[in-house]
């Protein structure tokens, strides 16, 4: 089984499903890792705010893989914005991955009472034209920071991760994305298991023969999003990388969509982190 790949706006290609690593136990990520590698994954998201980038790169290291088969992102966080904070905050993160190069690298907030971001994303375009990152992205931009960026005429980000489910379906960024030429990654995509009993969902897993985190799951792979859906357990790990298997229809696609709420499992950006 292999996961399709989109094209990022600078020419890199990232597997569009990914395994995500928030809440996994420091003790036990390169174990966990080493599981999704063995399944099949081959993009593995983490930040520094995880503290276990440590355990993703060890689990690398000790497969059989080459560094260049598996693509890696992690993420800056609120304390390290800024030119300064954010270079040493790159090397200490490559460092404990123990890479030369890395994949992806975010701002993980905007945090705009900071109001730093642009500084930092400016250290970012540095460390992406030193060649020491393949590709700079943001994560929980609303429209009004991206907005910022382009009319500063910066580098446009290759993604925005950002909180995206059936119950909270992200329609002005999604739009927004695509007129820009920016990927939608989707993080919490199945809003942490709280969209897995809503009845269109249990209905569309009954009669796909699949399971309710699949169709959600083929559901983000469907309108183009990455996902990058998180677990610790095997027989989990193992059932959401086979979303890839899972085909819907136009008509289902929407009856998904219509589940929208506008509802965060987790912080708003504008408020974030306070
Ligand atoms: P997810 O929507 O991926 O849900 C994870 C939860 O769902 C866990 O409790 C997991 O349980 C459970 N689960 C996983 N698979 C299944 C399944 N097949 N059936 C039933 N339950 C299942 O939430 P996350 O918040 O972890 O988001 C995914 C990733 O997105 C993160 O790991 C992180 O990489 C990224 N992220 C980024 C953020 C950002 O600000 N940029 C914020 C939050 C997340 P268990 O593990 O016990 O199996």
């Amino acid at each position: 089984m292999t996961t399709p790949t989109l094209d990022l706006n600078n020419g890199v290609s990232i597997p569009q499903l990914g395994f995500g690593v928030f809440q996994v136990p420091p003790k036990d990520t390169a174990d966990i890792v080493t599981q999704a590698l063995d399944v099949g994954y081959r993009h593995i998201d983490t930040a520094l705010a995880y503290h276990n980038e440590q355990g993703v790169g060890e689990a690398i290291a000790s497969s059989s893989l080459s560094r260049d088969d598996v693509f890696v992102t992690t993420k800056l966080w609120n304390y390290d914005q800024g030119t300064d904070a954010a270079f040493k905050a790159f090397d200490a993160s490559l460092e404990r991955l123990g890479f030369d190069v890395l994949d992806l690298y975010l701002i993980h907030w905007p945090a705009p009472q900071q109001d730093r971001y642009v500084d930092t994303w400016k250290a970012f375009e540095q460390l992406y034209a030193d060649g020491r990152i393949r590709a700079i992205g943001v994560s929980n931009f609303r429209v009004e920071d991206l907005q910022r960026l382009l009319d500063l005429g910066l580098t446009v980000p290759v993604v925005n991760q950002i909180e995206l489910h059936p119950y909270l379906t992200q329609d002005e960024l999604r739009i927004f994305h695509d007129k820009h030429e920016i990927v939608t990654e989707a993080w919490s995509p199945i809003a942490q298991g709280a969209v897995l009993d809503d009845p269109v969902i249990t209905e569309l897993a009954r009669a796909k023969d699949a399971t309710p985190a699949q169709v959600v799951i083929a559901w983000h792979l469907a309108l183009g999003n990455v996902v990058i859906p998180k677990s610790v357990t095997p027989d989990r790990i193992a059932e959401n990388f086979a979303s890839t298997e899972v085909e819907l229809a136009g008509d289902e696609i929407d009856a998904i969509s219509a589940l929208n709420r506008n509802e965060r499992t987790g912080p708003d950006p504008w408020e974030f982190p306070g």
